[in-house]
């Protein structure tokens, strides 16, 4: 299977601007960032999204981009921190290796979020609460 540019990035094949490293992770900044200092944590084993990751290393990638996280809203006297995870084509991922997104931001930066555009009609969210606590 061809290599994702996240792996070709681990394995050094390309460069990338790295910004912290351990056995297991590997930090980035984004070549194309929504501001400066944005950042992916990657796992070096090549998942490609959450759902094929065990519970315990996608916790141990959050402890990751919390402590950057932390870090980068310090470094930067960011106003607030943005933890995003794209995963499937759907929700935005567009390298399917798993990585999760720390994204600085600044009061008026003009980053737009998403907006709820509808709510629940009568009954709607206890009903989907119900299927979803019957997944278990
Ligand atoms: P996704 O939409 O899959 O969550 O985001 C992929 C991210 O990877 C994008 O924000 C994109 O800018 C970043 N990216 C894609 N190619 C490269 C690359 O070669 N180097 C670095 N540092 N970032 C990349």
């Amino acid at each position: 299977m061809e290599k994702t540019i996240f792996q070709k990035i681990i394995d050094r094949e390309i460069p990338a601007t790295i910004v912290y490293e351990d056995d297991n992770f590997i930090a980035i900044l984004d070549i194309n960032p929504v501001n400066i200092g944005h950042t992916l944590v990657i796992p070096k084993n090549p998942w490609a999204n959450m759902y094929e990751m065990p519970a315990e290393d996608f916790g141990h990638m959050m402890q990751v981009a919390h402590m950057l996280g932390v870090k980068i809203k310090d470094t930067l006297e960011a106003d607030g921190i943005n933890i995003i995870m794209n995963n499937d084509p759907a929700a935005g991922q567009v390298v399917f290796h798993a990585h999760v997104h720390i994204i600085p931001r600044y009061t008026g930066d003009g980053h737009e979020h998403w907006h709820g555009a509808r709510g629940y009609n009568e009954g709607e969210a206890e009903m989907i609460a119900d299927k979803i606590m019957e997944n278990y």
